[in-house]
């Protein structure tokens, strides 16, 4: 807090400047006195809110397995066996999109995607195991 007052040491006379520092270190009202003419309140150096970096996200990769629409011979991740991908259909949001879509143009045609193949996901999945590899949109 002394440091911080500039303002004396700029004062003409340094006799007065000590009795002023002096006056500081005793009384904490040193702003009030007459002889210093700057604003009232001194100058707090208050430190910024903190900006701590946001805390690292782990990400989990999996290694994504290039699965077509049709099953794969692969070695299962899981079992470590060499399978031919058991390939099952699931509605996907795809599937869903288009079917609100198709609600929209033409109301009977909203189970046309439920319907189609091609409009689903082909989820692949181990037949030893059941672990679920991968999927397929297309
Ligand atoms: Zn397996």
């Amino acid at each position: 807090m002394e440091k911080s007052c500039g303002a004396v040491e700029k004062s003409p006379s340094t006799l007065k400047a000590k009795k002023l520092l002096l006056q500081l270190v005793t009384n904490k009202k040193w702003y009030d006195s007459s002889s210093i003419t700057m604003e009232g309140k001194p100058e707090y150096h208050t430190q910024q809110p903190g900006f701590a970096p946001p805390p690292a996200q782990v990400v989990v990769h999996h290694t994504p397995l290039v699965l077509g629409p049709n099953p794969q011979s692969i070695t299962c991740p899981s079992c470590h066996a060499q399978i031919t991908t058991a390939v099952e259909l699931e509605n996907s949001t795809k599937t869903h999109l288009i079917a609100l879509v198709l609600c929209l143009v033409c109301f009977p045609c909203v189970c046309v995607p439920y319907c189609m193949d091609s409009c689903k996901s082909k989820n692949h999945y181990c037949p030893n195991c059941r672990a679920y590899l991968g999927r397929y949109e297309n």
